[in-house]
Formats: structure tokens, sequence, C-alpha cells
């Protein structure tokens, strides 16, 4: 009965694909509404997420998901190379013909023009000459997006340049429900998924497929469909202007459990003057009162928040490093105002600690960051940590140095007011890249790496269920938000509680 405590079981429907290929991969404009509109064209829009019914009580061989469509049977990641393969022998000839596809030519000619005569003739002509131009220009991105190619961009793609940037979005061009049976079958010992849900409309000024709040009712559907395995958070985004009121009525009307908030999207909980920032027409004062005002929401009703902590990941502003919006010592002032605040630190801080530096040269140290975490996790009752995306655990000799470290930090601070071996939880962050066929490994690796380490093995209930089950607050969360749950989600959910 092992709880997965931060999964995403969203596809390119909730993102703002064109705005993630502008802002964060440095993508053209145009090419970058290019692939929206293809990858939103491939990415199926499961309907019974609109209706009721149950879906997760069936095998995963037979749920039926996996056959509408060949791409959900075939193999979950493609290389970069791979990615634009498919992306250049799929894109339909109505968009190869369009207006968009015309921008893309003129885009490409013209700012990078020089760098281009080196690949092809931008063909104006025929459908397979257009298909032939674009797959020879994505090729060349290694050199084409070089900016993008800087590896502190690297992290979070997997892979730099637009082939990178394809490869994530094949991987989630499927039915939410896919990406979960996907995830339950890498995770055996799992039986309850914590799924974070994402809101980056404002900040990438780019509208997803879904807008949020139909995002929020397909997900609580999903939930609910879901039996009680697979239990939401709700995205804070501190550039949307209702973005309290949308997620005060998830969580106290649709079931939703706790709060993600993403500093990397430009803001930080307070002192927004000093955050590297998305965009001007919102207030650094209006930013620090909206997050005051739902961290203050959260505090006074226990609900948990989930902080993404690590320098990586999907970036607003990636040249401006945007990423170290998510310092836990920015959370110092907020901690000292509600001192019993729920809140995980998503990522423990990144590799660094864990795995020996391997940062990428021109990055600020962030060395400091999971000492800082340790530290919050021990002076504060409520401050929780996940092992999320810890790619480099993938490999059984750096999963025994990370089992070795977490040991010593363990010991370290037994005796601290609230001991760490109760503060640090697994978390996957599926299915965010890792390396190539990562995923059906990652849980198992981790287990045992933990199982392997003479300190750690007896604590292995603890990370892997008894320390999540103390930060979801599941209990309080059935008495007194789970008006909206329907019988089997509480039955299931009181076995956690
Ligand atoms: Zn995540």
């Amino acid at each position: 009965m092992h709880i997965d405590v931060h999964a995403h079981f969203f596809n390119t429907r909730y993102l703002p694909i064109a705005g993630v290929g502008r802002k964060s991969r440095g993508l053209p404009h145009a090419l970058a509404r290019l692939i929206a509109i293809a990858i939103r064209g491939v990415t199926a829009d499961d309907g019974s997420l609109e209706r009721d019914g149950s879906w997760f009580a069936r095998e995963i061989a037979d749920s039926g998901f996996a056959t509408h469509q060949s791409r959900e049977s075939e193999p979950a990641e493609l290389s970069p190379e791979g990615a634009i393969a498919r992306f250049t022998a799929e894109i339909p000839p109505w968009l190869l013909r369009s207006a968009d596809f015309d921008d893309v030519v003129r885009e490409a000619t013209g700012a990078r023009g020089l760098l281009l005569a080196a690949t092809a003739e931008p063909a104006a002509a025929g459908e397979s000459d257009r298909r032939r131009w674009l797959r020879s220009y994505l090729q060349a991105d290694r050199s084409l997006f070089l900016d993008v190619a800087a590896p502190a961009h690297v992290d979070d793609a997997g892979e730099p340049g637009v082939g990178g940037y394809l490869a994530f979005l094949y991987n989630l061009a499927c039915r939410e429900k896919t990406l979960a049976d996907r995830h339950r079958q890498n995770s055996p010992g799992v039986e309850l998924f914590v799924h974070v849900m994402m809101d980056m409309e404002w900040p990438y000024e780019d509208a997803p497929a879904y807008d949020y709040p139909r995002a929020i009712r397909r997900v609580r559907t999903m939930c609910r469909q879901s039996g009680g395995r697979v239990v939401p958070f709700v995205a804070f985004d501190a550039y949307r202007p209702d973005s309290l009121q949308l997620i005060s009525r998830a969580l106290l009307r649709q079931s939703f459990l706790g709060v993600k908030f993403y500093a990397p999207s430009g803001y930080r909980p307070d002192s927004n003057a000093d955050a590297v920032r998305a965009r001007d027409d919102v207030s650094p004062d209006e930013l620090d009162r909206r997050c005051a005002a739902m961290i203050e929401f959260c505090a006074d009703r226990d609900i948990p928040i989930m902080a993404h902590c690590t320098p990586q990941g999907m970036e607003v502003a990636p040249k401006r490093h945007s990423g170290f919006n998510a310092d836990p010592e920015f959370w110092r002032v907020q901690l000292a105002r509600f001192p019993k605040l729920r809140l995980c630190f998503a990522h423990a801080g990144g590799r660094s600690h864990w795995f020996g530096p391997a940062e990428p040269a021109d990055a600020p140290p962030h060395e400091p960051w999971a000492k800082s975490i340790i530290e919050l996790c021990t002076t504060y009752q409520n401050v929780y940590t996940d092992l999320s995306h810890m790619e480099e655990a993938l490999d059984p000799q750096a999963g025994d140095r990370f089992a070795a470290t977490l040991a010593d930090d363990i010991n370290s601070h037994a005796s601290a007011t609230f001991p760490l071996g109760r503060k640090v939880m697994y978390g996957s962050d599926y299915p965010m890249p890792l390396p190539g066929g990562g995923w059906p490994k990652y849980y198992q690796a981790v287990l045992r790496s933990v199982r392997d380490n003479e300190q750690l093995a007896p604590l292995v209930d603890d990370l892997f269920r008894e320390n999540a089950r103390a930060f979801l607050n599941l209990r309080a969360f059935l008495e007194e938000r789970g008006d909206d749950l329907a019988d089997e989600q509480v039955h299931t959910l009181s076995q956690f509680a």
C-alpha cells in the first residue's frame, strides 16, 4: 500500500503548448504555433471525462483505453531524433499547406536565414517538398536553437532543442487515463497516486485547449472514476486574477486535496519585487497579496501545499533563471506567519545534494537548497519533502550513493524536534522526462536503493506510505471537505486516513 505523492496525469490539452515552446524552449513563434496545432491534433480528447462512470477498478490490460489510437500502445519514450521523424511524417497535409506553415518558412528564412541556407530550399511547392524541408529545418535544431541547447535548460525537457520538446510533447499526447494506467503498471506496489495539476496560461500568455475551470472539472471526474486511487492537487497561479476563487471552490466543493505552487512560472511566496517575474502587467505587490491570501487560506484550513523546489523544470524565463524563485528560503516569512503550514518541498531541492554536483556550469549554485529543506522539515511540524524525479536513482550505484546520503541526513537529524525520517516521502514526477526507458524502472529502482541500505530498510513503510499519510492529512479531508466524494472514494481514502 505505497503512495506516490507526486505524479501528473495531464496531457497536451492542459498546457499552453505554443507559449511553452516560445518562452521556455526559445522556439521561433510561428514554429511554436505550428507544433501546438499539430500536437493538439494527435492528442485524444477523452469524452468519458465529461461523463460519469468507473475506470480504475478494471484490469489495466482490458481497460480499453489503449485501443482507440495506435500511438498509445507504442513505447512512451521517443528520442529527439525519433520525435522529429514522427512529427514530420505525421503532420497532416492541410497543415503543411496552411498559412501557419508559410509563417514558419518566412520566420526561418528571415531572422535565421543564414543558418537555414545550410539545410535545404524552403520549398513552397509540393507537399512532399514541404515535409522534407520541415524535417531538415527541425533536424538542424542544435545549431538553430543554440540558446535553447544551453545546458541550463536541458534537464526538464530531457534533451535540448526542438527534438527534445517534441519528444516531451509526444509523451503527453494521449488520454489522461492512459497516462495513469501506464504509471500504475510501472508502480506495482503503489495504491494511491497524487495527481498534481499545473496552471500555466497566464505566465505563458497562451491558452490551453481546456480552459482551467474545465481542466478542474475533468480532473475531478477522473479522480471519481478512479474510485479514490487518484487524488488531485489543484494548481495556484499568482498571475491569474481569479486563481484563489477557482482553487478555493476546487478545494471546498470539488474534492481537491491540496494546492500546487509553481514558482518557476514567475513568482515567490512573498517579496515578489525581487522575483524573476513572467509579465509586467501584474505588480509585485499584487503578486505578494495573491500569494499571501492563498497561503493564509490553506493555513487556516490545514490544506497541504506542494511547492516545486528545484531550479530545474519548466521555467517561464530560463535565461533569467526563474527556476531560482523556488528557493526554499523564500518560504521562511510565510512559515514564521503560519508555523503549522502544511507544506511539501517537491524534488527535495534538486539533485546536487543527493548525487553530487552535476549542475550546469553557468547556473548559480544551489547546493544549500536541500540543507535548507532539511532544516525546515526538522523545525516545523508540517513541513515535508518528496524525492520525485531523481533520475540518477535509475543507476544502481548512484542509487546507493543517494540512499547513503539520505541515511546520513536522517541519522544526523534523528533527535530533532521533528525527525527527518518522518518527513521524507516517495514521489515520482511521472511522466516528466527521464532518460529513455526510465519510467518502467523508477519505482523499483528507488525502492531497491532504500531496501538495500541497512539504515533505511526499516524505514520503507515510512518513506513510501506513512509520511505521505501524515502530510496529506486525509482524515481531516474526509471529515471536513469530503461532501463531493463518491462512496467508493471515501472507502478507498479511509484506508489511508
Ligand atoms: Zn512535478
